[in-house]
């Protein structure tokens, strides 16, 4: 039922009138949820699941087409191709940060290479999770897209049906327990995970500019973002001449009292409001470090000399605060970031694109954005995705309908002109081994 590109069509426009009908709802839903402004909502939810949207509709009938493939010579008179076959029942896991966005984005693509699929949103964004279970299902066909609602423990019976594919979006911990289940069914995964994003500084650098692109990337939905910048690496003396701009920014964006305004967000829930706010107590707070627990509001906050050691610099931040760890150069930078896990992505600010095209030279992480944050992101031809502890898989345009399409590759033979067969059919001969 699902294989017709009409259908698949049909499906995607549907997808497409949940987007601008529930405009409204969703924006409040992730207003309540987490406090997300109406701007971010819009940009991330709405616009860039458009944008995949309109990309797949629009390449759909040429991605789906059988791929020909070079031929040999016994094979001139047949036909090779790839087929992008559907895997069949899909399970797309998704965070709560970005709600609608982390569930919509790989299910365009599921959709589009033919699969059935069961969502399952993120219990933690509860009022996003209610819209999507009441009114998704009200758009897609009911035979072959349903919605779970369901937190850890029923997940986890949910892991023990055999799927054809999962697609889960999360921490890098909960990412090794989809793999193991997955494993029981030989099941193919794509994982998109977290870490710590570094964002080299050098001494080169137009500061102003650095300091509005990262303090936008680090506060946006008040910094629970997979591929925030999450700290900072510069030397001594660049520090000392980040802060102002940083602190400009800051002002600029969110006013002098960023409580008041509605373009910041507040954290998700009171456990995660207590881990950012633990945080807190590395380096020295520089700017804001207020923090609020019954509105799980804390200020953006830019924290000065962190220590490796510090608790900020011991897991993903996932919350407003920027961490300055001060390095000698670019050398011991690359290190340092060489020392740890590969991150979803690595950040470079340099006037000198020598510079810039050093730390990607001399780094390995799953995406790369060179004199800014985020904005990586944006683009449906760039595939997005981690690479060891922050993920396996990509997606995003294309890339998306390939991780969901098997690629079956077939051989159609012409069933004449049998003598140019009778080489590889024993009885073999001298003659046939070439003696
Ligand atoms: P999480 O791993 O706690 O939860 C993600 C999903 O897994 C949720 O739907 C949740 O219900 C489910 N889940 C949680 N525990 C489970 C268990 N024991 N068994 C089965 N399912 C379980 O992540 P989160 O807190 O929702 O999101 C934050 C993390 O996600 C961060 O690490 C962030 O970097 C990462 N993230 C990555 C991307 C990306 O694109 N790579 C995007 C957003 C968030």
């Amino acid at each position: 039922k699902t294989r017709p590109l009409e259908y698949r069509v049909a499906q995607l426009e549907a997808l497409g009138r949940f987007l601008e009908e529930k405009k409204q709802d969703i924006l409040e839903a992730t207003a309540l949820d987490m406090g997300k402004p109406s701007f971010e909502a819009y940009f991330t939810e709405i616009l860039l699941c458009k944008n995949e949207l309109n990309d797949t509709l629009n390449n759909l009938s040429h991605w789906m087409k059988d791929e020909h493939v070079d031929k040999n010579l016994v094979t001139q008179l047949d036909s090779a191709f790839i087929r992008k076959d559907p895997y069949g029942v899909v399970l797309i896991i998704a965070p709560w940060n970005y709600p609608i966005h982390l569930f919509l984005v790989p299910l365009i693509g599921a959709i589009a290479a033919g699969n059935c699929v069961v969502i399952k949103p993120s219990e933690i964004s509860k009022n996003t999770e209610k819209l999507v279970a009441e009114m998704l299902t009200c758009y897609l066909d009911s035979d072959c897209f349903a919605v779970v609602t369901a937190g850890v423990e029923e997940t986890t019976r949910l892991l023990e049906n055999k799927f054809d594919y999962i697609f889960f979006t999360g921490s890098p911990s909960v990412g090794r327990i989809i793999m193991t289940a997955a494993a029981k069914h030989l099941t193919p995964v794509t994982l998109e995970l977290g870490g710590k994003n570094p964002c080299y500084v050098s001494d080169t650098c137009d500061v102003q500019n650095v300091a509005r692109r990262v303090v936008w990337g680090r506060f946006f939905n008040a910094g629970q973002t997979c591929i925030a910048p999450d700290y900072v690496l510069c030397s001594v003396e660049m520090q000392e001449k980040l802060m102002p701009a940083l602190r400009e920014a800051i002002t600029e964006y969110f006013g002098s009292n960023p409580r008041e305004s509605p373009d910041f967000a507040r954290i998700v829930g009171d456990k995660q409001f207590k881990r950012v706010r633990a945080l807190l107590s590395s380096g020295r707070v520089a700017i804001g470090g207020q923090t609020d627990e019954k509105e799980r509001y804390i200020a953006p906050t830019v924290l000065a000399d962190v220590q490796p050691s510090d608790p900020a610099m011991q897991e993903e931040i996932f919350g407003p605060i920027l961490p300055i760890v001060v390095v000698a150069n670019m050398d011991e930078a690359i290190d340092f970031i060489n020392a740890r896990p590969r991150p979803l992505a690595i950040y470079a600010f340099s006037c000198d694109s020598k510079v810039v095209n050093q730390v990607l030279e001399r780094t390995s992480s799953g995406g790369f954005c060179g004199n800014d944050t985020l904005m990586h992101v944006t683009l449906t031809s760039l595939p997005f995705g981690g690479i060891g502890n922050s993920g396996l898989g990509k997606y995003h345009g294309k890339f998306t309908f390939d991780t969901f399409s098997h690629h079956r590759g077939c051989l159609h033979r012409n069933m004449g002109l049998e003598a140019i067969n009778s080489p590889r059919y024993p009885p073999y001969t001298q003659q046939k081994l070439g003696l």
